[in-house]
């Protein structure tokens, strides 16, 4: 006989897997109504702090229909997108108090706020709990691409950053070099995303892994995929990254100031963040304050060791870079490294430019050779051309 099936989508299903595979640890299961309710009450699970339950609840009215007519014992299927992913083996289920869940995630309840208003769309009224099973392995190869790279570089340090790299600009790669200057090895989080987004995961993949193999020591720098699902959304987030990145094997965490969930506030001239409340955690947090380009300075200082003041500093900015880049102008260099520029562009806008072979022959420089040019090589020329100082 055919099990029942259970609809969720990838979201749910990489939330799972991120359980299953250990990375949330100590959670090592969905939780029943009773260990749900001690979450709530005293923010630990199993000795260690943990900031909400751990359930599903998957929301839609066939969903509905299986939970509050299942028993004990029953066998469900998960569907993701009309696939079969795994399976579950009911053990009970529960009412969800949304208001409640909401509240622990966020830290409010406004139904106006649009993070709030998507996880409401996916919350459904029932959680279930049992063993389940699942077909999914990218955090199984993220895991094992940190491990093989620790048995390479055999570090005493391991410290790991997150990062969206939305997109990828001059603060970020100072980010990682002071970062990579402290330790043996360096694993970057790159924050997958759940939402339709301008800038695909696998092109700021592309633009990090330049870098990486053309600016750094390439050995001791890997890049992994995160699976920055809903749970991470909230306020919680920066004691969940630090969670994660402990258990996929890093002893230290970097964040920037305005990592969100980091919540930073001043007591008796110490900067102090909602971090303090998880001092127990077995990983090293280090916040780094914000960088910007100072210049009076002429280079990136952090705010902490230049003298000049505000007017003085150009902010890196990802929203407002990605709004040049969406408008398909060439950021400035001292924001965006021009060959990382060049491959958004180029790729952001294929083919744009109707004789590109034309504009390039007429308007830069060459060995007066026959050469042709993809639009990467186009926007770099074109970086040189705006950098040149005479006539401005
Ligand atoms: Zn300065």
């Amino acid at each position: 006989m055919k099990n029942r099936q259970l609809f969720i989508d990838k979201e749910a299903l990489a939330t799972l897997s991120l359980v299953k595979e250990g990375i949330l640890s100590p959670i090592d299961k969905l939780m029943n109504r009773e260990e749900a309710h001690e979450v709530e009450r005293t923010g630990y699970y199993n000795g260690v702090p943990f900031p909400f339950p751990f359930i599903i609840a998957p929301i839609g009215e066939k969903n509905n229909e299986v939970l509050t007519s299942t028993q004990k014992g029953e066998i469900l299927d998960f569907v993701v997108d009309g696939e079969i992913r795994g399976s579950i083996e009911v053990n009970e289920v529960f009412k969800v108090d949304k208001q409640r869940r909401i509240r622990q995630i966020f830290g409010r309840y406004d139904e106006n706020d649009p993070e709030i208003q998507l996880f409401l769309k996916r919350l459904g009224d029932y959680a279930l709990t049992g063993e389940y099973q699942l077909d999914f392995n990218d955090i199984k190869i993220a895991k094992q691409t940190i491990k093989e790279a620790k048995e390479r570089v055999n570090p005493k340090c391991t410290a790991s950053i997150m990062l969206s790299a939305k997109p990828f600009h001059r603060a970020h790669e100072r980010l990682i070099r002071i970062t990579l200057e402290k330790t043996d090895l360096l694993v970057i989080f790159l924050l997958k995303p759940y939402k339709q987004d301008v800038l695909a995961y696998k092109l700021r993949l592309k633009t990090l892994q330049y870098f990486v193999d053309n600016y750094l020591p390439k050995n001791r720098v890997v890049i992994v995929p995160f699976e920055n699902t809903y749970i991470f959304a909230g306020y919680n987030n920066a004691v969940l990254d630090s969670i994660c990145a402990y258990n996929f094997g890093c002893n230290k965490l970097v964040l920037g100031q305005n990592h969100s969930g980091i919540g930073m506030y001043y007591d008796k001239n110490e900067i102090r963040s909602i971090l303090d409340k998880y001092k127990s955690l077995e990983i090293q947090v280090e916040i780094i304050t914000e960088f910007v380009y100072c210049n009076e300075c002429k280079t990136l200082v952090s705010k902490n060791t230049c003298p000049h003041g505000q007017h003085h500093h150009i902010k890196y900015n990802s929203k407002s870079l990605m709004q040049l880049l969406k408008a398909g102008l060439l950021p400035p260099a001292v924001l965006m490294r021009k060959d990382i520029s060049a491959i958004l562009l180029s790729e952001m806008f294929p083919d744009r430019f109707e004789n590109i072979q034309e504009i390039y022959d007429s308007i830069f420089p060459n060995k007066g050779l026959l050469e042709s040019h993809d639009e990467k090589d186009f926007y770099l020329e074109l970086m040189n051309l705006h950098q040149t100082m005479s006539l401005t």
